[in-house]
């Protein structure tokens, strides 16, 4: 029979394979964007904080404020129910 060497400390070679911690931009913007769709609801409307009307879009909030004035609007999460013509 033939003698096998001991194999003690042999095979402790594996490194550890470093984990790559790096994220990359792109993951990085992907994860971010997941995160503020879940965090914030998106606007789905323009207010008019002068005078509480709210706007499908923000060609129809600036057609508003160059006739009324009104220059202060803020995202809104509340659908647009009614037409303002
Ligand atoms: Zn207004």
């Amino acid at each position: 029979m033939a003698e096998q060497p001991a194999q003690g400390v042999a095979a402790n070679e594996q490194t550890n394979n470093p984990v790559n911690d790096e994220i990359s931009a792109e993951d990085q913007a992907a994860i971010e964007a997941a995160m503020a769709e879940e965090g914030a609801p998106q606007a789905k409307s323009l207010k008019c904080v002068d005078c509480g009307k709210l706007f499908k879009n923000a060609d129809l909030a600036n057609y508003h404020a160059e006739k009324s004035g009104h220059e202060n609007f803020e995202e809104s999460t509340e659908e647009v129910l009614i037409f303002i013509s």
